[in-house]
């Protein structure tokens, strides 16, 4: 690694977790490389946002443009029972006075842009077609730069004190290091297209996001976007969706034809471009950091998204590893050690939300039953809903596991001990 070019930190994946991680180290002062190996705008799935999303977004200074966008404004979610019977819809001001309980419905291609524009403004220095093939090690182990190729097939390797993985789904560490462990009861797999003139809410509704079931605790998404689209997707078991057709047209046709709200509203619309799907769903790393290297986003940790957490969890994640990250290179030392509280706040977070998604799944659950034998978890409820996570939610989690069989914590995600930590311990 001789000659190469250094900076203070490599952010491998310009996505939100990537793209917020640079903006804020950037915003410290910090020399910041963001390695992306598509071109903006590129498509993305995962839309709807949570209202919690605005404290970071704030932070990175996007609020204005937000609002000044075509982003359709998201004041509610509401359910659709499998006969059509659609619930009040939840408000989020009703429950909390503040601009950020009204969020936004966004375009990803553009949001995504968005975002790494802004830490390209701060001072990131962004590199597009810029694909990291390999991490780079010391002789002890620690990560201390990456080796990237170009759109012609060319390598160069880029040096730094701290590299972060925000590859999203693509796990490169993840990956590379067979870190990647399912979550062994959500193994849902999702389907998903767009619609062009579907049906839509008039006034404070249009926007909303809604959950409409299906058989077996499968649900479809309905999400409003600009331009008169739509977008549609369904999540379910695979052998539930695959029974009969592995045609995603015809899997899509059968289960509008299980939902008459879902029926109804896009029948009156028009599908365009690709149906797309995904599998193996939700994963946790076995680590969050190693020396010199922090998982953030999707790279670390992906959760079902029926509760719209994802893009909230790589913001909040961006966030809290670069904050960590500068403390670190001020101390100047960057080991994982240093990321231990990273990775318990982040593990914490989620072990709340994989309650929720736990219970969700579960025959015969509802929120109404929890929340009506228990008011007082009311409050608690609405912020994990909201996304307001990085706090202590077991008398919420124990309320809930009086109607649902609830998952143990799971063990991983901390940062990797040093080499003989295991034996020195015994
Ligand atoms: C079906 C489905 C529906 C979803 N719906 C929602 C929703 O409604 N709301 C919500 O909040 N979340 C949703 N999500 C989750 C959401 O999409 C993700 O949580 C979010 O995009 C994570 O952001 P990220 O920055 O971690 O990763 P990404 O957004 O995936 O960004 C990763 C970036 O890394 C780049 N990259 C990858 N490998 C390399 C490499 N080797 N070198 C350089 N660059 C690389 C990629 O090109 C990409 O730009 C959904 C997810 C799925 C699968």
């Amino acid at each position: 690694m001789e000659n190469t070019q250094a900076f203070d930190v490599i952010v491998i994946g310009g996505g939100p977790a990537g793209a917020t991680t640079a903006a804020i180290l950037a915003q410290h002062g910090r020399s910041v490389l963001v390695l992306e190996k598509d071109y903006f705008p590129r498509y993305h799935v995962g839309e709807s946002l949570m209202p919690y999303c605005w404290f970071v977004l704030d932070r990175l200074g996007v609020i204005d443009q937000l609002n000044e966008s075509a982003f359709p404004k998201k004041y509610s979610v509401q359910f659709v029972s499998m006969q059509g019977r659609v619930s009040q819809p939840f408000y989020f001001f009703e429950h909390w006075d503040h601009p950020a309980a009204v969020t936004w419905q966004v375009v990803r291609s553009d949001f995504d842009k968005m975002l790494l524009d802004r830490a390209a403004e701060l001072g990131a220095e962004v590199r597009y077609g810029a694909r990291a093939k390999e991490f780079c090690r010391d002789d002890n182990g620690k990560v201390i730069g990456v080796r990237v190729e170009n759109d012609l097939g060319e390598s160069y390797y880029v040096s730094a004190s701290v590299t972060v993985d925000a590859t999203g789904r693509d796990a490169l560490a993840a990956s590379r290091n067979q870190w990647r462990i399912k979550d062994p009861e959500l193994g849902k797999i999702a389907i998903w297209t767009y619609y062009k003139g579907a049906e839509r809410d008039p006034g404070l509704d249009e926007a909303a996001t809604t959950i409409a079931y299906l058989p077996d605790k499968g649900w479809f998404w309905y999400i409003p976007l600009p331009d008169d689209v739509v977008g549609v997707g369904i999540v379910a078991e695979k052998d539930y969706l695959f029974s009969g057709t592995r045609d995603k047209a015809e899997i899509l046709a059968r289960e509008a034809a299980n939902n008459p709200w879902i029926q109804q509203r896009i029948s009156k619309g028009t599908q365009f471009g690709p149906i797309w799907a995904t599998g193996d769903f939700s994963y946790r790393s076995k680590y969050c950091a190693d020396d010199g290297l922090v998982l953030v986003g999707d790279a670390f940790a992906f959760l079902d998204p029926v509760f719209s957490s994802g893009v909230y969890l790589a913001l909040k994640s961006g966030e809290l590893a670069a904050d960590t990250i500068h403390a670190a290179l001020t101390a100047g030392d960057t080991s994982a050690a240093q990321f231990t509280k990273y990775g318990e706040q982040l593990c914490a977070s989620i072990e709340t939300m994989r309650a929720l998604v736990y219970a969700f799944y579960q025959k015969d659950f509802s929120m109404k039953d929890v929340v009506t034998k228990f008011p007082e978890v009311k409050g608690d409820l609405v912020d994990c809903l909201i996304g307001d996570l990085v706090r202590d939610f077991s008398n919420l989690c124990n309320a809930v596991g009086h109607f649902a069989e609830l998952p143990e914590h799971l063990t991983h995600g901390l940062p990797r001990e040093p080499v003989g930590a295991e034996v020195a311990a015994v």
